[in-house]
């Protein structure tokens, strides 16, 4: 039994970096879905072979992974900003992109966007948005740690002019000082909730007080660094403990990255509402995440060991 009676998405989460614990925690605070998407490793990649297995093992292992703990996992796929600096392999990387977009379960082009905005980011920015409109797919778009405000405010200047869609677009990593921006523009504006800083959970309480919740997504970008794979189930918690209504907490931990990334056409409610429960025969390329342990029924809660 998933103990809390909300459901959550967590639409940004790299969970190529985190443990099995994590996917029981998760199922157990009742994450039932989770978008993954294409990143930085936390060292530059020197290869194309290296793009192509990492987009596949976000298409194929970490999907198969996420199943065997009760959670749907979804992805996007894109060069990132900080390896777009490498133009020679970043070129390379983008005859990559065509053939991995069109995969299923594939509900974005992202995360791209800008880093330290130099002029080969903005290219392969440019050119990944070209690429988002001919898949017909939204973009999620990573906006930089440094020089955020002029960063966010560039990278909605190029969609523009780009003619992307406002509505399929969600800009990433918001904070006070940007959110009024994005909305007014018709952006969605995502929320990356931090552990210790930048955006916490007390100051994403605020913002939703301020700004209702409206086109607002909570995730937590849980990656390889310091972070919490339960930050939007513990975000909602402390929304309810301050008086934010329940439809409003349900609009922002699932239904809005529902309704942004369900208009790829690759995500919906009935994906893991009719979902039959976990087979633990279930192997990926012969291969179990199991260990010989059968995780018989998540819904119990047990583990035989
Ligand atoms: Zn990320």
């Amino acid at each position: 039994m998933q103990n809390s009676t909300l459901r959550f998405i967590d639409p940004h989460i790299h969970m190529t970096s985190r443990t099995t614990d994590d996917y029981e925690a998760m199922y157990k605070a009742g994450i039932v879905a989770i978008i993954e998407p294409a990143f930085w490793l936390g060292q530059p990649r020197t290869e194309k072979g290296s793009f192509k297995d990492y987009f596949n093992s976000l298409v194929g292992w970490e999907r198969f992974r996420s199943k065997q703990f009760g959670i749907k996992h979804y992805c996007t796929i894109g060069l990132n900003s900080k390896e777009a600096n490498n133009e020679a392999l970043a070129e390379q990387v983008m005859d990559l992109l065509p053939r991995f977009v069109m995969k299923e379960g594939v509900v974005a082009i992202g995360e791209i966007g800008y880093d330290d905005q130099t002029k080969a980011e903005d290219k392969y920015f440019r050119l990944q948005i070209e690429l988002a409109k001919e898949a017909k797919l939204p973009i999620m778009i990573h906006t930089p740690h440094r020089d955020k405000k002029r960063g966010t405010t560039r990278s909605m200047d190029v969609l523009e002019e780009m003619k992307a869609e406002p509505y399929m677009s969600v800009i990433d990593h918001n904070n006070e000082e940007t959110v009024k921006e994005v909305l007014d523009r018709g952006f969605w504006a995502a929320f990356t909730i931090y552990p210790h800083t930048k955006m916490g959970n007390e100051r994403m309480v605020e913002v939703l007080k301020q700004y209702g919740p409206e086109r607002i997504i909570v995730d937590s970008a849980a990656d390889w660094g310091i972070s919490d794979p339960l930050a939007v189930p513990k975000t909602a918690a402390l929304m309810l403990e301050r008086g934010i209504p329940v439809e409003h907490v349900q609009m922002v931990c699932y239904q809005n990255a529902l309704t942004a990334y369900g208009q790829s056409g690759q995500m919906k409610e009935s994906d893991w509402l009719d979902s039959k429960g976990i087979d633990t025969t279930e192997l990926f390329e012969g291969n179990s995440v199991l260990r010989g342990q059968r995780l018989d029924s998540p819904d119990e809660n047990k583990v035989i060991k």
